[in-house]
C-alpha cells in the first residue's frame, strides 16, 4: 500500500509542477497585457492633453489676427480724426474708436484667458509627464519581470512533462482512475497527508476509527470530507 501510494505521490509531484506552470503561464500574460493597457492609458492621457494645448493655440490664431485689423481700424480713425471738420463727424468717428476699442479690450481678455488655460494646461502635462516616465520604469521592470516569469514556468513544465507519462506507467491501474477523477476537481492536489487525524487537503478532522486504518495502511483511504487520497505519515519518505 505505502509502495502504491510513493509512485503516486512522485506522479502527483510532477504534475503538480506542470499544473503550476500551466497555470502560471495562463496568468502572467494577463498581467503583461494590464501593464501594456495602463501604459496605453496613460499615452493617451497625455495625447488628450497635447490636442487641448494645440486646439486652444489654434482659437488664438484668428484672434490675434482680428486684434491687428482692430488695431488698424484705431490707427486709421486716430489719422482721420485730425482732419475732421464737424462736430457730427467727429461724433461719429469717436463712437467707432470707442466701439473698436471695447472690441480690442474685449479680444485681449479672451487671449488672455485662453494663454492662462494654455500656461495651466502646460503644467498639467509636466505633472502627469513626470508621474508617467517613474512609473514607466517600475511598470516596465514588472513586465520584464513577467517575461522572466513566462521563461521559467516553460522551463518547469517543459522539465516535467515527460517525466508524468513514465511515472504513470508505474503507478497501479485503478489508483491511478481515481488519482485522475479526484485531481480534476481538487487543482491538481488529489493525495494528501493526514496529520494527527486532519486532512492536509480540507484541514477537517476524520473519524478516529478511519485513521486508526490509515495508519495501519490496509486499504486505500479517501478522506470523508474532500475525498482525497489520504496518507498517513507526516513526510512523504515514510510513505
Ligand atoms: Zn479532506
Amino acid at each position: 500500500m505505502k509502495d502504491l501510494l510513493a509512485d503516486l505521490i512522485a506522479l502527483q509531484n510532477v504534475e503538480l509542477e506542470i499544473y503550476k506552470a500551466e497555470e502560471g503561464l495562463k496568468q502572467s500574460p494577463k498581467e503583461i497585457e494590464e501593464i501594456d493597457s495602463i501604459i496605453t492609458a496613460r499615452r493617451r492621457a497625455l495625447d488628450a492633453i497635447d490636442e487641448e494645448i494645440a486646439s486652444a493655440e489654434e482659437r488664438k490664431v484668428p484672434l490675434e489676427a482680428e486684434l491687428n485689423e482692430n488695431q488698424a481700424i484705431l490707427d486709421a480713425a486716430d489719422a482721420r480724426i485730425k482732419r475732421i471738420k464737424t462736430n457730427k463727424e467727429y461724433l461719429a468717428l469717436q463712437r467707432e474708436i470707442d466701439l473698436a476699442k471695447k472690441r480690442k479690450a474685449d479680444i485681449e481678455d479672451t487671449i488672455l484667458s485662453i494663454m492662462d488655460k494654455i500656461d495651466r494646461k502646460i503644467v498639467e502635462r509636466e505633472r502627469i509627464k513626470q508621474s508617467f516616465e517613474s512609473d514607466k520604469v517600475i511598470l516596465e521592470d514588472k513586465k520584464q519581470k513577467l517575461h522572466d516569469h513566462i521563461t521559467e514556468l516553460e522551463a518547469i513544465r517543459d522539465e516535467n512533462k515527460g517525466q508524468d507519462e513514465r511515472l504513470r506507467k508505474g503507478v497501479d491501474v485503478t489508483l491511478l482512475s481515481k488519482y485522475d477523477r479526484i485531481k480534476q476537481s481538487k487543482k491538481g492536489l488529489a493525495v494528501v497527508a493526514c496529520i494527527d487525524g486532519v486532512c492536509g487537503g480540507c484541514h477537517m478532522h476524520i473519524p478516529p476509527q478511519l485513521f486508526n486504518e490509515l495508519v495501519r495502511g490496509d486499504r486505500i483511504i479517501n478522506c470523508p470530507v474532500c475525498q482525497r487520497i489520504l496518507y498517513a505519515n507526516t513526510s512523504p519518505e515514510d510513505v
